[in-house]
């Protein structure tokens, strides 16, 4: 006899993608686990930025108050900090948001995010499995079956076994591991490393989010919730491994990771350097990845992807929490009511991935191509250049970036 389904569908992760995924199907009446390996709430690198076009969608998963209440000030400029230029620009207002709603985006720790977005899917009736690691997806008859081990990595704990026939991979794109849907390793001089520290007490003006360029690399800076000033950034691992060497032997002994990089920003842009000259460091630098931007599937081996797994846009636009919401959403929307064979699913993963391309291919492309001039040899020059003399780009890149495209479903 094959073992009953435990749940309508198993999702792994509960990132921003994971959560809206599972709280979408769960108020459609799906039994839904979720499976997260951290303890929350747990800080994370990300700039925390969230665009107001998920407005709609945060008032549809009946959070958007909860987020109001949390969520930094109104981010109504956006700016540009690379070496010594500093230049600001109005941010475009989003259409189509709630009647209470304003337009424009705000920041929240994502310590404060991820646990209101699972305690949300949590009330909704999804099983909440943590700290649980997904370590095997396996076929087994009509459902499938998802091993998970309780606690800390290598702990000893008895695995549990999850079935059902609907697999949602929500488990971000930045750590290789054994499951089917997880990347392979990768190792490059080139690769992008992602940093994120907060601050208190910095100056960066409250409704202001600047893009951070400098040699190596990008970054932003954006004030978030309790008055923490958010910084992440990105920069390539040959010029990390650089900035260490030179830095351990100008001061002799080893340099952390984070260090080069403060050390870096501070030295190498004048913005970044003025917002932190009286701020001080509020708990450890974070750091991740490489970071793995591109398009990749949506629907492949009988498993669903959503948010980074899915595909993944350069954070040099802040779209990534918007990305991770909007997919979980309209993989859910696509999904329907519960009952899911194997035809319907293929059939679900067709229409899922050809909506996921119409909405976020063109942000995916727009950031590859502004990460790849910020970068590139002499890009931040000529990106000063252009800034300085058009600094309605500003506007026009956060309009080509989606910060104004309503969810699906919302417009
Ligand atoms: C430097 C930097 C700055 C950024 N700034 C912004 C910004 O300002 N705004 C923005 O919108 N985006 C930003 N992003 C992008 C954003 O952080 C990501 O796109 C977003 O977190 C993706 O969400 P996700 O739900 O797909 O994955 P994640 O947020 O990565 O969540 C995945 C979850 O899955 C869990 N998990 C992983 N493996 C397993 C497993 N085997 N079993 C169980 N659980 C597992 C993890 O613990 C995690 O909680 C930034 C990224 C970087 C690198």
């Amino acid at each position: 006899m094959r073992p009953a389904s435990t749940h309508d569908a198993i999702v792994i992760g509960a990132g921003p993608a994971g959560t809206s995924a599972a709280l979408a199907l769960a108020r459609r009446g799906w039994t839904v686990a979720i499976v997260e390996k951290s303890v929350f709430p747990r800080r994370k690198v990300c700039g925390e930025y969230i665009s107001a076009s998920n407005l709609a969608l945060l008032e549809r998963l009946e959070i958007v108050d909860a987020w109001r209440a949390e969520a930094g000030p109104e981010i109504r400029r956006v700016g540009f900090f690379s070496g010594d230029t500093s230049v600001e620009a109005p941010m475009p207002r989003a259409k189509s948001v709630p009647a209470t709603g304003d337009g424009f985006g705000r920041a929240l720790g994502r310590d404060v995010l991820d646990s209101l977005l699972l305690d949300a899917a949590r009330s909704a009736g999804a099983d909440v499995f943590q700290p649980c690691r997904a370590v095997a997806i396996e076929r087994n008859g009509v459902c499938q079956a998802v091993r998970i081990q309780a606690g800390a990595r290598n702990s000893p704990d008895e695995a549990t076994i999850l079935r059902a026939p609907v697999i949602v991979a929500a488990h971000g794109s930045w750590e290789p591991g054994p499951l089917p849907s997880q990347l392979g390793k990768k190792g490059h001089p080139s690769d992008l490393l992602g940093f994120k520290a907060h601050f208190s007490g910095s100056t960066l003006p409250p409704d202001l989010m600047p893009l951070l360029t400098f040699p190596g690399g990008y970054g932003g800076m954006v004030l978030a919730d309790h008055g923490r000033m958010s910084l992440s950034c990105c920069i390539r691992r040959d010029m990390l491994a650089r900035l260490r060497g030179n830095l351990a032997r100008k001061h002799g002994g080893q340099v952390s990771a984070a260090e080069a990089v403060e050390h870096h920003l501070r030295a190498t842009c004048e913005g970044a350097r003025k917002a932190l000259q009286e701020a001080s460091l509020d708990g450890p630098w974070l750091a991740a990845g490489p970071i793995r931007p591109g398009i990749r599937t949506g629907y492949d081996g009988d498993i669903f992807r959503v948010g980074n797994i899915a595909g993944e846009s350069h954070p040099i636009i802040a779209e990534g929490i918007s990305m991770a919401l909007q997919s979980g959403w309209l993989l859910a929307r696509e999904l329907g009511t519960a009952g899911c064979g194997q035809a319907k699913r293929e059939a679900v993963g067709r229409r899922y991935e050809a909506a996921w391309r119409e909405l976020f291919s063109t942000r995916v492309l727009a950031a590859e191509a502004i990460a790849r001039i910020a970068i590139g040899p002499g890009g931040g020059a000529m990106m000063r250049a252009v800034v300085r003399n058009f600094p309605q780009v500003l506007t026009m890149g956060a309009r080509l970036s989606g910060k104004t495209r309503a969810a699906p479903g919302f417009g």
